[in-house]
C-alpha cells in the first residue's frame, strides 16, 4: 500500500431530510442511487430502500468518527460510498465527523472525491409547519453535552437569549440526558417574557408528527423526546390566532429602535 486512494472511490455525505421521501433532494437521491455501499446510523440506513448491488453498513449511534473512518476506508478501496444523516449532514451530523476523520486519518483520504449533499434540516422543516418563526435573525444550538461541557451550552444559550435571537434547540432531550431541556427552559424563563411563544415540533414529516405551540411559561409541561426540535421565540415572534385551527407563528422581519 502506498497510502494513495483508488481513483474510482468516492464518498457522498448525504442528507436525507426530516423523514418524508418527498423532502429528499433530487441530487441526494442521485447520490444514493449511485452508491454501492451505504453507511450510517441504523434508523437512517433503514430509510433508504434496499436494492441489488447496494451493501448496507448500519451502525449504532455515538460512533460517528469510527463510522466515518469505515466509509473512508471503503471509498479508498475503490467503492462508491454514501454515508447518510437525517436532515442536513452538516448540521450536528456526519459531515463534520467525516472531515475530522480526514484531517487526522490516512494521507490518501485527502485525494478522495468527497461530496456533501445538503438536506432539509429539522429546524427548517419545523418552521415551515409553523409559519415563519425563523423570519428574523435566529441561531441553532445543540443541547447535547456529549461533545461539549454543559457550562458551554448554558453560556451560549444565555448569550443568544440576551441578543433576542430566535433559538432552535436540537437534541433537547434523550434517555441519557433527561434534565437538559428543563434546565434550558429555566434559563430562558429568567431572560425572556413568560408569554414568549415556544414551539415543540416532533417527528416533522413522519407519520407520528406532532406540533405544539405554547408560551414559555407553559413549555416545561410539554412532552419532548429525541425526535423533537424546540424553537424559542424572540420578542418579535408573533402568533396569528385562527378559529378552530392552530395559530400561525412568525417572527417579524423588522426590529424597532437601536441596540
Ligand atoms: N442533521 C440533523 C440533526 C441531527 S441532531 C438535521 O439537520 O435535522 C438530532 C436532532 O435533530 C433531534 O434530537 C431533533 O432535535 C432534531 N430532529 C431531527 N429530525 C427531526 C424531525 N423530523 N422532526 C423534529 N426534529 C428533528
Amino acid at each position: 500500500m502506498t497510502g494513495r486512494s483508488h481513483p474510482d472511490g468516492s464518498l457522498a455525505v448525504v442528507g436525507l431530510g426530516p423523514g418524508d421521501p418527498s423532502l429528499l433532494t433530487e441530487s441526494a437521491r442521485r447520490a444514493l442511487d449511485a452508491a454501492e455501499d451505504l453507511v450510517g446510523y441504523f434508523p437512517y440506513v433503514a430509510r433508504v430502500p434496499e436494492r441489488p448491488g447496494l451493501t448496507r453498513h448500519a451502525s449504532d449511534n455515538r460512533v460517528e468518527v469510527d463510522r466515518a473512518r469505515h466509509a473512508l476506508r471503503l471509498a479508498a478501496s475503490g467503492r462508491r460510498v454514501a454515508i447518510v444523516s437525517g436532515g442536513d449532514p452538516g448540521v450536528f451530523a456526519m459531515a463534520a465527523a467525516v472531515f475530522e476523520a480526514v484531517e487526522h486519518g490516512e494521507p490518501g483520504w485527502r485525494d478522495l472525491a468527497i461530496t456533501v449533499e445538503p438536506g432539509i434540516t429539522a429546524m427548517l422543516a419545523a418552521a415551515a409547519r409553523l409559519g415563519a418563526p425563523l423570519g428574523g435573525d435566529f441561531c441553532a444550538l445543540s443541547l447535547s453535552d456529549n461533545l461539549k461541557p454543559w457550562p458551554v451550552v448554558t453560556a451560549r444559550l444565555e448569550a443568544v437569549l440576551r441578543a433576542d435571537l430566535v433559538v432552535a434547540l436540537y437534541n433537547p432531550i434523550s434517555a441519557a440526558r433527561p434534565w437538559q431541556l428543563g434546565a434550558a427552559l429555566a434559563i430562558a424563563a429568567g431572560i425572556r417574557a413568560p408569554g414568549t411563544p415556544v414551539m415543540f415540533a416532533r417527528a416533522v414529516s413522519r407519520p407520528e408528527e406532532a406540533i405544539r405551540v405554547a408560551t414559555l411559561a407553559e413549555a416545561p409541561d410539554l412532552p419532548a423526546d429525541m425526535a423533537t426540535i424546540v424553537i424559542l421565540g424572540a420578542s418579535t415572534t408573533r402568533l396569528i390566532h385562527r378559529e378552530g385551527r392552530p395559530p400561525l407563528v412568525y417572527t417579524a422581519r423588522t426590529v424597532e429602535g437601536t441596540a
